[in-house]
């Protein structure tokens, strides 16, 4: 015969298997009621694990939302760009882009992609975009 852990008494049936704080404990019937049902405690621990990820990776479709690229990048690029003594044709070679597509970045018409951007930065040794806190609204 067995006794409860919880209040002590004896219990003369069979009892009920609880848990308290993650323990599997044996009480009398008159406590299971207040104790948690064994059967819940695989959904709590399993539910809140595993959802979070999958969301956080849709929200990043974009590259890193905490960068932003310079205003005054049309201006960073052509000087760039004329300190090497290159024209558009001849930089388009190098870095395997199209010269008019580099004329509508330097006169502003047209914002880098990242991929162009990064080419620029490495090939000109530049920085064209900056980190920017929530709060700012340029
Ligand atoms: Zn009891």
């Amino acid at each position: 015969m067995s006794t409860c852990e919880i209040c002590g008494t004896q219990i003369m049936d069979h009892g009920e298997n609880i848990y308290v704080e993650g323990n599997l404990i044996k009480v009398c019937k008159s406590c299971s009621i207040r104790g948690k049902p064994s059967k819940t405690q695989p959904d709590i621990q399993r539910k809140p694990a595993m959802r979070p990820r999958k969301i956080e990776k849709l929200d990043r479709i974009t590259f890193d939302d905490s960068s932003i690229i310079i205003n005054n990048f049309s201006e960073v690029i052509r000087n760039s760009r004329m300190a090497k003594g290159l024209s558009h044709e001849q930089l388009g070679l190098l870095i395997k882009e199209r010269a008019s597509l580099l004329r509508k970045i330097e006169s502003g018409s047209l914002k880098p992609d990242e991929v162009l951007s990064r080419k620029l930065e490495r090939f000109f040794r530049i920085n064209l975009y900056t980190e920017v806190d929530s709060s700012d609204s340029e």
